[in-house]
């Protein structure tokens, strides 16, 4: 495949926002697409150079990539850096200087292997003398580019490519091609594939390797290869848990601190990966973990999930989830933290042990295997574990999870489909944590998504922020509220500072609100919050219509816990239909029981397969609109 076509393609994806549109394009030029530039294709797309976890980067700055340019056009660097800063954007200004100062005839014809294969070659480039290797590389493929292509390769090695593929898109892009006419069906298959490998790139080349669905069977839970966490629901009373639950579940202790996924290898002397809940690969942060985890497993290879908790080093108490962020991104004085700042790894599931694929199972069969498989430590431990039928033992193991420092419990169901749900959320595992009188009964994880300037002391730093929360339907981030409470002026340094870099002069694709902050910034960073309530807005547009016609909810009081949730990207933030849910619960709680217009609970029911044990009827409020 030459590269100019995939450059075809993405000048056409790049003139829709809508993705209907995309998907088609996706489907139509992935079609027929060899092996060996499938893979190559979807991580371009996706602006990366291989699947995320392995967190391969070009290190090309601004700078490199002007200095590149000046060489590759002959131009001085100053003429590139007062162009670039006109257009405000280093690929456009290739563009337009190839246009005009080409020093070759323009387009040769680069395939898009040999582009891949020096793009590689540029992430592998480190050490002393790898500026000048990495210059050397790009300008030999500016140097054999047209304008347009320059344009994207620019955009690409700076990690501005911004296409706004979805990697679900994909997904559906696939189920087309190779959903032997039914592309509903495939999507789950596919979607499985990928959750369990979380490797677009290998999920399509197996797919264009033998052109049939059932190719993806082959591919396995595999010790390296991070599989996206299973998520639960969350319910607002224990009674409903039970009722979800259909009168049994298993409790246990939600702890508070990281999700990790280890994947500890066969063999001794081979490295321990440990995985965060974004799929970042953590293992550097967590030596301690690494070195003692295989010495508490009677078998590997393994794959277990649990949560990494801060511990008082003379009692072994837990000890608040704040200090274990301190440990969070260190490169340096990693001794020094294990000291002061000792971790537990308290084991919760298993995915795979020894070669034996044990998603599948339920979850009590897997609950057993982790007992027998793990000698449990200091370091090590099992996550605290109940099996109930009754509230009063329900609200007893609460308040006991409470006392020893958790943030609240997590059923998990023991039906026979209790397997472990890669990258799923549903009924199956539900959170329930403290409730505050006189507060929503949970955070909402929210995303940034723009920003107002601070006056008086704050003059110069963010002052306060406009957020979202996410839809999944939609793929969009609707407003839920503005917030200025509960940020100290260090953190308001910290967050102008960040997010910086991801201020952008028009609304972000994918933002959905009526407001217009002082500067838009690019979902990245996810914030949690607290707030009295949720009421129904004319002006914030999470949920819109859902309850209301032409009205949203909005977060009332709405104050910043202190909490930036860097274990979850833009995507994992609280949903809209989270957000409903949460609105319906607290309408609820203020209605005499009898009288629960609101909602109404159908106990007994079996739920759609994907959402766990029992389903919901969701009912019209009819309370009048609150404050915004
Ligand atoms: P939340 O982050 O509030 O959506 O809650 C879900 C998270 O709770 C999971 O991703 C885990 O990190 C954490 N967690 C703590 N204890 C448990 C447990 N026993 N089982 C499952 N998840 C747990």
């Amino acid at each position: 495949m030459r590269f100019a076509e995939l450059v075809d393609l993405f000048e056409r994806i790049s003139a829709t926002t809508k993705r209907l549109e995309i998907r088609a394009l996706l489907a139509e030029h992935l079609r027929g697409v060899s092996e060996e530039d499938i893979a190559p294709m979807v991580y371009l797309l996706q602006g990366q150079l291989r699947p995320e976890y392995e967190g391969v980067e070009l290190g090309v700055a601004d700078s490199l990539a002007r200095r590149a340019l000046s060489t590759a056009t002959g131009l001085p660097e100053e003429q590139v850096r007062a162009e670039a800063s006109r257009s405000g954007d280093l690929g456009t200004t290739a563009e337009s200087l190839l246009k005009a100062h080409a020093r070759s005839g323009g387009e040769t014809g680069l395939t898009l292997a040999e582009v891949y294969q020096k793009l590689t070659e540029i992430a592998r480039a480190s050490g002393e003398g790898s500026q000048e290797a990495k210059i050397d590389l790009l300008v030999r493929l500016l140097s054999r580019t047209g304008p347009t292509e320059a344009k994207y390769l620019v955009r690409f090695t700076l990690g501005k490519l911004r296409l706004g593929v979805k990697e679900m898109t994909v997904l559906d892009a696939l189920a087309e091609i190779y959903g032997e006419g039914e592309p509903k069906k495939a999507r789950g298959t596919i979607e499985n594939a990928f959750n369990v490998t979380s490797d677009l790139g290998e999920v399509a080349s197996t797919l264009a390797r033998k052109g049939r669905l059932d190719s993806l069977l082959s591919l396995r839970a595999r010790v390296g290869k991070p599989i996206r966490p299973m998520l639960g629901e969350r319910e607002a009373t224990l009674k409903d848990v039970l009722e979800r639950m259909e009168g049994r579940t298993a409790l246990e202790y939600k702890y508070d601190g990281l999700r990790l996924q280890a994947h500890v290898p066969e063999k001794d002397g081979e490295a321990v990966q440990l995985f965060s809940r974004r799929l970042e690969n953590v293992s550097s942060q967590f030596p301690e973990i690494v070195r003692d985890l295989p010495k508490a497993l009677r078998h590997r290879p393994a794959i277990v999930e649990g949560e990494c908790v801060p511990v008082d080093p003379t009692t072994g108490e837990l000890r608040p989830f704040q200090e274990i962020s301190r440990r969070r991104g260190r490169k340096y004085d990693l001794e020094k933290f294990e000291e002061e700042v000792p971790v537990r790894f308290v084991l919760f599931d298993v995915l795979l042990e020894g070669e034996e694929e044990v998603m599948a199972l339920p979850y009590p069969e897997r609950r057993e295997r982790l007992e027998k498989l793990v000698k449990v430590g200091d370091r090590v431990a099992l996550s605290t574990r109940i099996v109930v039928d009754n509230v009063p033992d329900a609200e007893r193991f609460f308040q006991q999870a409470l006392t020893d420092g958790c943030e609240g419990v997590m059923a998990k169901s023991l039906a026979s489909g209790s397997a472990y749900r890669a990258g799923a959320r549903g009924f199956w595992w539900i959170k329930y944590k403290r409730e505050y009188t006189h507060e929503l009964a949970d955070t909402l994880d929210t995303v940034i998504v723009g920003a107002f300037w601070g006056r008086g002391k704050r003059a110069g730093r963010y002052g306060a922020l406009l957020v979202s929360v996410y839809d999944p339907e939609e793929e969009s981030f609707p407003t839920v509220c503005k917030v200025g409470t509960g940020f100290d002026d260090a953190t308001l340094e910290r967050l102008t500072k960040e997010l910086g870099p991801k201020q952008a002069k028009e609304k972000p694709e994918g933002v959905d609100s009526t407001l217009t902050p002082d500067v838009w910034i690019e979902p990245s960073m996810v914030l949690e919050l607290r707030g009295a309530e949720l009421t129904l807005s004319p002006i914030h547009r999470a949920a819109l219509g859902k309850i209301r016609e032409g009205y949203g909810l909005a977060l009332r009081f709405p104050r910043f816990t202190g909490r930036v949730r860097e274990d979850k990207d833009p995507e994992r933030a609280s949903t809209t239909e989270e957000v409903v849910r949460l609105y319906q619960t607290q309408v609820r709680r203020a209605e005499p029981e009898s009288s629960s217009e609101g909602t109404e609970v159908e106990s007994g029911t079996k739920g759609g397969a994907e959402k766990g044990p029992a389903a919901r009827k969701v009912g019209e409020d009819r309370r009048a609109p609150g404050p915004f």
